[in-house]
């Protein structure tokens, strides 16, 4: 019975460079999106539902996702995409449930880019937000992901909660725009955290 904890946040916000630490600190991270994109390749269910819903043109021979074929189905086509995601849903919360169960830890953290906006975080024990502007998001991601343009950012961005929505259902806030230091905030959560289960 460990406490589970999402961590969430938008585009370019620091999710994942937030987990980074955490796990430093030892906590194990389930990072949600990595791990749906494994399944759409490897859960032989996930697959014969995804080839029952798009055709079997959904994979190439060697069984791999047919990445290009699925986007274009799914590229501004919010109805195919909610299709898509309602398999892969439940998909990696069962995924998740396995991997929780197999952890020897207080603390478990499922990382994931949406938790807020499709309501899943309602099944987490608490909830962690990274919040930073949107122009500092842009820069990072512009940085880091060489096949991005800013339109796409903000076409993401668009589908996604803003602060307030946040702030409202988060229990912590990081906050990652540039002004103050990730570590301590973590630091200060984590022992927190902790606590909450001693
Ligand atoms: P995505 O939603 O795209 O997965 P994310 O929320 O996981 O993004 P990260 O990948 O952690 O975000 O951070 C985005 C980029 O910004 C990365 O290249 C990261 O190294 C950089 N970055 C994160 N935090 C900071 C910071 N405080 N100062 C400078 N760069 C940062």
């Amino acid at each position: 019975d460990s406490l589970i904890v999402g961590v969430t946040g938008g585009i370019g916000s620091g999710k994942t460079t937030v987990c980074k630490i955490f796990h430093q600190l030892g906590v194990p991270i389930y990072f949600a999106d990595d791990r749906g994109k494994y399944l759409l390749s490897n859960d032989e269910l996930l697959k014969s539902q995804v080839m029952d819903l798009f055709g079997a043109e959904s994979y190439l021979p060697d069984g791999l996702l047919n990445r290009s074929f699925l986007a274009n189905r799914v590229f501004s086509n919010t109805e195919e995409l909610s299709k898509l995601n309602g398999l892969v849903h439940p998909a990696v919360a069962k995924d998740f449930l396995q991997w929780a169960n197999n952890q020897n830890a207080k603390v478990l953290i499922k990382e994931a880019a949406l938790l807020i906006e499709n309501g899943s975080y309602t099944a987490l024990n608490k909830l962690i937000s990274v919040l930073a502007p949107e122009d500092v998001r842009i820069n990072r991601v512009l940085m880091r992901d060489i096949q991005r343009d800013k339109a796409q950012v903000l076409d993401i961005m668009s589908n996604q909660v803003d602060d307030k929505g946040r702030r409202e259902v988060s229990d912590y806030l990081i906050d990652n725009g540039g002004s103050k230091l990730l570590i301590p905030q973590v630091l200060k959560i984590h022992k927190e955290l902790q606590l909450i289960k001693s």
